[in-house]
């Protein structure tokens, strides 16, 4: 192991926030990636891509749960569902609590994530690995959606914040490709980063996701680790009917897969699309 040191992750201009690593497990360079893993007495483990946290095993069960059982739940009788990025396989270990779900395809671009996190992160993402039902691709998601004939009920977008290997997965092009991936009733959900120091970018996709869908929302969750207020996680889809579901019919749904969550709860699904105003806005002018 190597000493003791403070990892700083430069969010923005002006604002830096750092975490002291009790142990840096890991330390190298991808093709794609700088990638750390550090040990942290609040947060855990901790996953940083190019000095950005990309999960901690403290508090992944809030960005992971509200991004997959949103959707899934919504939609009511999704089968196959594709993730895009989410390495770390968090997000794959939420989907696949739904039985009915028959099939998850994880595209990620840098197998080195995957590979690290399958030795690292074995607290949350060792039963998905192990699952059957999910396969992983490592590929430039984008690409793969240009170029599939494949169909799914769900596709989730677990990005890294845009940089030149993720810049594509915020764009009009890949949402319309996005788009051709889903069968009828299917729903898009994307990391769209934090509102309120991310202003522009969440316009962006919001923008980029209202030309390709007839239905375009977005729904927030308290991440600790992600600094500077709410995520939005950005939804579209063709049709009203899964975004408008009530907290009943959310409820007898969730009744299986969600009795051990520890953020997600019916409630807390219909809620998160109440929207603080300043995030309302930049939506509604998008
Ligand atoms: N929740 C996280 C966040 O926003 O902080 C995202 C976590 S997940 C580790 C992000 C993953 O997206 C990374 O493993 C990265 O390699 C992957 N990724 C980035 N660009 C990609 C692309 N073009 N295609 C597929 N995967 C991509």
């Amino acid at each position: 192991m190597m000493a003791r040191r403070w990892v700083a992750e430069t969010l923005f201009d002006g604002v830096r926030l750092a975490f002291e690593a009790d142990a840096v497990l890991h330390d190298s360079t991808t093709g794609h990636h700088r990638l750390e893993l550090i040990e942290n007495s609040v947060f855990g483990r901790m996953l940083l891509l190019d000095g950005a946290v990309q999960v901690a095993s403290a508090d992944e069960f809030v960005y992971h749960e509200m991004m997959a059982h949103v959707p899934i739940i919504a939609h009511g009788a999704v089968r196959d569902v594709l993730i895009i990025g989410g390495g770390d396989g968090g997000l794959a270990e939420e989907v696949l609590k739904h039985r009915q779900v028959e099939s998850v395809l994880q595209v990620e671009i840098d197998a080195s994530v995957v590979e690290l996190s399958r030795s690292h992160f074995g607290m949350f993402n060792a039963a998905a690995f192990a699952d059957p039902r999910w396969r992983v691709e490592i590929a430039d998601g984008a690409a793969f959606v240009r170029g599939t004939d494949r169909r799914f009920d769900v596709v989730l977008v677990d990005s890294t914040d845009p940089s030149d290997t993720s810049a594509a997965l915020f764009t009009e092009a890949f949402y319309a490709d996005v788009g051709r991936c889903l069968r009828p009733g299917g729903i898009v959900v994307a990391q769209c980063g934090v509102p309120f120091l991310q202003e522009a970018g969440f316009r962006g996709s919001m923008q980029a996701l209202a030309r390709v869908f007839d239905t375009v929302s977005c729904y927030i969750a308290a991440v600790p680790t992600y600094f500077g207020g709410h995520l939005a996680l950005g939804w579209g889809s063709h049709g009203r009917a899964a975004l408008d579901a009530d907290v009943d019919t959310l409820s007898r749904r969730a009744a299986n897969a969600c009795r051990d969550t520890r953020y997600y709860t019916s409630e807390v699904h219909r809620a998160a699309f109440a929207l603080p105003r300043y995030i309302d806005t930049a939506l509604n002018e998008a």
